[in-house]
């Protein structure tokens, strides 16, 4: 005698929370040269990619409105840290930026949206975009730094995975926080990449996750968080002191500002022009080939790979130099030692990271993918449907355990068909299975017995 079970996709996981944490400006190999036991401890753990690779233009916002929507910049529309209006000649520094919806609110979803709208609970610390409301919706709990805010205190930064893991996560059940800290980028943009004072910001890295680890544990959420850290870029070190010609536009023969209705300039490595009416060949033509680092395009010939072309708020003209290598204006106003907003194929553009949880495979290195595969995974994670983006699961799928179908192959939003049968409902099959061929047995032999 045979029964004949049918096979079904069982899933034995409740949904676990989320924590992305965002390290600013932490290159993929800042953990080479210094002594890191804690993100050691976590990639033995969990997962460690080579690096990730992010959505060019390699800057602040811009990226990490790209993690939160896993859209190219093209695509979302925060095209710059600043704010401007080509008409006015307004412009709003990173900061002030924040607070202008409009500039976020261009139509893609930041996840704590969608995450909300499916039921979720969202909260995020200190992330950019974290003060815009979307559609009229707001991430619901939230914090924004103040003005000036000092984004190097180890103790705010305490106070801060306190508030996160003790009252957001513990107390109020969230399932999704974005955390985000200014560092290791500042150290970077004023000491360069390979000062002693960045490799110390390392050492404080390395303990505010340590310490984020401690305080997980402590509120008994280890097996039901799942947290992935990560960084919008890399740095470079600035070339000068006479080692290199710099880039200064004024001195280039045959350009002049005159020619020039609005210019996005001394903003490292990228810059963008708006010529007069009439003038854009001639400005073309007179920095097209000025100096063999500096890459001039027009808008519609920006490389198709760097995804940043098609958005209208880009200018008509786009400069982007060699690594090292800075756009000034009318003269040198830059004096950082480190830069990023290069190419992204640039390895100092690359960015770090590290994820471990219930969800992800422990003391696994997987393979380099793109910081717009990392929406995907997120909505997988959290089991809710992304909305339209230009990431793949099936490139940052492999660092999951097996078993994880709580989203299923959400790469196409609205085609997300899963089965989930409840741990109690399999059980109880299992039982009326065993029940059912015990008593066809037992009739069976009492026939036989007759
Ligand atoms: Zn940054």
């Amino acid at each position: 005698m045979s029964v004949a079970v049918k096979e079904s996709r069982f899933s034995f996981k409740t949904r676990n929370k989320l924590l992305l944490i965002s390290f600013d400006g932490f290159r993929w190999d800042y953990d080479r040269d210094v002594e890191t036991p804690n993100l050691d401890k976590m990639a033995q753990d969990g997962v460690k990619a080579l690096y990730a690779t992010p959505a060019f233009l390699t800057i602040t916002s811009p990226s990490h409105f790209t993690m939160l929507t896993g859209r190219y910049i093209e695509n979302h529309g925060v095209i710059h840290n600043m704010w401007f209006n080509t008409a006015t000649q307004e412009k709003k520094q990173y900061y002030m930026t924040q607070f202008v919806s409009s500039y976020w609110d261009n139509g893609s979803l930041p996840i704590w949206i969608t995450a909300q709208r499916q039921g979720l609970k969202a909260g995020s610390l200190h992330f950019p975009g974290t003060a815009a409301t979307y559609r009229g919706e707001n991430v619901t709990v939230k914090q924004v730094e103040p003005h000036f805010y000092d984004h190097s205190n180890e103790t705010d930064w305490r106070l801060n995975i306190n508030k996160v893991i003790g009252e957001w996560f513990h107390q109020q059940d969230l399932d999704f926080v974005s955390l985000y800290f200014g560092e290791p980028d500042l150290v970077g943009h004023k000491y360069g990449p390979d000062s002693p004072e960045r490799q110390e910001m390392v050492r404080q890295v390395d303990r505010t996750v340590g310490y984020i680890r401690n305080k997980i544990q402590d509120h008994g959420l280890t097996d039901r968080l799942n947290i992935i850290i990560t960084a919008d870029h890399g740095m470079t070190t600035v070339l000068r002191g006479g080692l290199v010609e710099e880039i200064i536009l004024s001195k280039i023969p045959g350009f002049s500002f005159t020619d020039i209705q609005f210019q996005l300039l001394d903003y490292g490595p990228l810059g963008m022009l708006l010529p007069k009416e009439g003038m854009l060949e001639k400005v073309y033509q007179a920095l097209k080939g000025s100096h063999p680092h500096l890459h001039v395009y027009k808008k519609e010939e920006m490389p198709t790979r760097l995804h940043y072309s098609k958005h209208p708020r880009l200018l008509p003209i786009i400069l982007i130099t060699d690594p090292g290598y800075i756009v000034n204006g009318l003269l040198p106003l830059n004096f950082n030692n480190g830069e990023h907003g290069y190419d992204n194929e640039v390895m100092d553009m690359k960015a770090f990271f590290r994820a471990v949880g219930p969800d992800f495979q422990s003391n696994l290195t997987v393979d380099p993918f793109d910081l717009v595969d990392l929406y995907p995974l997120m909505c997988h994670l959290l089991g809710i449907n992304p909305e339209i983006h230009d990431g793949h699961l099936d490139k940052s799928k492999d660092m999951l355990v097996p078993q994880t179908t709580i989203g299923g192959d959400n790469n196409d939003p609205g085609k997300n068909i899963h089965i989930e049968v409840p741990i109690g409902l399999s059980a109880a099959m299992g039982f009326l299975v065993l029940v059912f061929i015990i008593i066809t047995a037992y009739h069976m032999r009492k026939r036989t017995k007759a």
